[in-house]
This record gives structure tokens, sequence and C-alpha cells, in this order.
């Protein structure tokens, strides 16, 4: 609808006008997602035994994750019925990074929506598995998973509320605020303060038709840098499972104009770039299979998004460019255990710094963020290594730099 109609219908009626900017703003923001056919009897038989994962298989599986030693699970809350909510943090700490980059996936605000849960216990499977990618992702990430948001609308059968009858997607920003919107934004919060805060956040939801999509949110509505974020992302995540997940163009939102309503607008409110928010919708319909193959598509367009995975050494002799940043020598040289690496950027960028051995193996990541310009300091404490030379590469704005450091033990 077109600004000019607005001005037509105020001619008209002015209390209409107001009604249509309300629904022309709100309406790109609703998520489309769901369960349309409430009075069949599939819906009915699914429905009452909570769409087939319920709060109990749920227990059930945290008891079978918690044997890994990647794996702790914590209460985090409760919900308006009291039950617990509970969230599942894997990495592996016995490799030390300075920084472990914070990815966070939660699922199942919408009850109905339990192919988002399937998704999101695929990614669990894979996190824990003794695969490269799995071994390369719990070392530099940390997960923060909240697989049941609502366990009280999955045990009511409702469709999307919890068991006050209100949409925890949609109601970030009512006061007093519910009970489960309160857990997961103290949550939030809490992380969003930590030194390594959250970088990727996912919203796993499940849509009806047949399509797999993330929901885009545009430039007018966040920032050009928001938009390429996002667009890298999805395309990475797609690359990994050709023809299966749509392109960004897909499904189109907003986030400015809804303010803090949603999480995802929450996160851009909030914290602008520094979070890539984005809701994942798989099909809520009979055709939804593939759940891994989703799961690990996501996870594998994690791992490329932020360079973990596979990620070929460079060594330039440069210092110095014009343009871009400059890097200084790490100091102490030679050190032990910890050192600091400076350096200054002419602009904000998106910094990578990294740490690799002389085999050409990354041993650290110390940072993966948008930052402003001006001076930078990053620690790398290197108790857990052994003696040698190591090289640390610091990317910013397509220009990548290497030095070298000396560990002496
Ligand atoms: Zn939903």
């Amino acid at each position: 609808m077109t600004h000019r109609r607005y001005i037509l219908s105020a001619l008209a009626c002015v209390i209409l006008l107001s009604a249509a900017v309300h629904a022309q703003m709100y309406a790109p923001e609703r998520d489309p997602c769901g369960y349309p056919d409430t009075t069949s009897s599939l819906y009915k038989q699914v429905a009452s035994v909570g769409w087939g994962y319920g709060y109990d298989t749920l227990r059930y599986d945290l008891q079978q994750w918690k044997k890994s030693p990647f794996v702790v699970v914590d209460s985090i809350g409760a919900t308006v019925q009291s039950r617990t909510m509970y969230m599942v943090t894997i990495q592996d700490t016995a490799f030390s990074f300075a920084v472990r980059t914070r990815i966070w996936i939660h699922a199942r605000t919408h009850p109905n929506e339990v192919q988002g849960t399937w998704v999101t216990n695929e990614i669990v499977k894979i996190l824990l598995s003794n695969t490269p990618m799995a071994k390369k992702l719990r070392d530099s990430c940390v997960f923060n998973i909240v697989p049941m948001y609502n366990p009280d609308g999955v045990e009511l059968g409702k469709l999307r509320e919890n068991a006050n009858n209100i949409d925890i997607e949609s109601n970030w920003s009512t006061t007093p605020s519910q009970p489960e919107v309160a857990v997961l934004r103290s949550m939030f919060t809490r992380l969003m303060a930590k030194e390594n805060p959250i970088r990727i956040a996912l919203n796993m939801h499940s849509a009806y038709g047949t399509s797999r999509y993330f929901v885009y949110h545009t430039a007018a509505g966040t920032s050009p840098l928001y938009s390429a974020m996002q667009i890298r992302f999805i395309d990475t995540v797609r690359s990994n499972f050709p023809g299966a997940i749509q392109p960004y163009t897909f499904f189109v939102s907003w986030t400015s104009t809804a303010a803090t309503q949603y999480p995802e607008s929450w996160f851009w409110y909030n914290h602008h770039e520094k979070v890539l928010a984005l809701t994942y919708e798989d099909m809520n319909d009979t055709a939804a299979k593939s759940f891994d193959k989703t799961a690990n598509a996501i996870l594998h367009g994690i791992g490329d998004y932020l360079g973990i995975l596979d990620r070929p050494v460079f060594v330039a002799a440069a210092t110095r460019l014009p343009e871009g940043f400059e890097l200084s020598q790490n100091y102490p040289n030679p050190f032990n255990p910890g050192t600091t690496i400076q350096f200054t950027l002419s602009r904000s960028e998106r910094v990578l710094v990294t740490v690799h051995d002389l085999l050409g193996r990354r041993v650290a990541l110390l940072t993966d963020e948008v930052m402003d310009a001006g001076m930078h300091r990053l620690q790398w404490n290197a108790a857990s290594f052994s003696s040698g030379m190591y090289l640390y590469t610091v990317e910013a704005g397509g220009v990548r730099m290497t030095k070298a450091l000396t560990l002496l033990r």
C-alpha cells in the first residue's frame, strides 16, 4: 500500500487512516508461521500429545544430552504454571580460547510449530557428535539453546499462546511482561553483558506450507550493513542444503517499526549489528522432513559465516595499509602466557582475529565482531599451548594482515 492511498484515506476518514497505518506498519512483521486447519482430526490428535514432542519428552532428552561432557543444562526460570525453563549450553571447555563466540538458539515459542524443535534437536545431536565440524564449532563457539520456550502452551495444546493466552513471540515490550518473556529477555541482557556476547541468535519456528526460509529484515528497517550480514548468512546456510531453503527475498520483514516487540527487534533496538538475529521457519506440514540436513546446513552456515570451518591460512608481509587498519606487534613478545594484540580501525568494520600455528592449523579465535573505529586491544592467553612461534591474523574490511608471535614457556 502506498502513502498516496493513505492520503486519500485521510481525506475520507481520519480514524480509518490510523487503523490503516497500523496495519501497514505491522503487517509485514507478522509471523506467518503456524497451522491453519484447527478443525481437522489430525490437528486435535497431535495437539493432545504435545504436538508429538511434549515437556516430558524434552526432559528425557535433556537427561540424555547431559551425559555428554560438552553439555550443561541450566534452569533459567519458570513459566506461568511454574514449569522450569531449561537452557542447554554446549562447548568444549578443554580448548582454551580467550573468546568463544556465543550462539543463541531458542525454539517452540509457538507450540504447534514442532518442526522448529526437531531442527533444534538435530542441531544438538550434531554438536554432540564427533564430526570435524562439530569439533570445530565446540572449540570455537559456545551454544546457548532453549529448546522449549513455551512449555505451558505445549502441554495445554495451545496454538501460539502461553497459559495466559498471550503470544510470547510478539509481546516483548508489553508491561507487565509474561514470565517466559521476562526469563528470555533477562538471559539476553545477561549474556550481552559478557566478554563474549551473543553474536548470532536464531528463533526457530515453522510456517504452514512447503518452504523453509529465514525472515529477512530489510535495510530500510535495519541498516545496509545488517542487511548485508543477513544476506551473507542466509546464502551461506542455503549453500549447504542446495535448493531446500528459500533465498532471503522469500519473506521480508521490517524491524525498526516494531521497536522491541519481537525478540529480533529487541536485539536490533538494543544491539544493532552486534547480533545477527533471525527467525528460521521450517515447514509446518507433513512434507517437512530432512530436519538433520537443515540442522547441518544451519550449523555449517554458522561455521562458514564466522570463518571457523576450513579457513585457509594467509601470511602477509605487509604491516600497514593506507586505508583500512593498522596492526601493531603484540606485546610483550616473546611472552608467557599472555600477550596483547593491538590494532586500529579507520572505520567501523567486522573484525576477525585468529591465531594459527606454523602448520596452518587455527588454534584460537580471539574475536569476530563488528567494532567501532579507533584503537582496540585483545588478550591472548596461551597458558594451555606449547612453546613456539604462532601467527596472528587480523581481518577487516576485506584486508588481512598477519604477524608472528613467540610463546616461551
Ligand atoms: Zn511461530
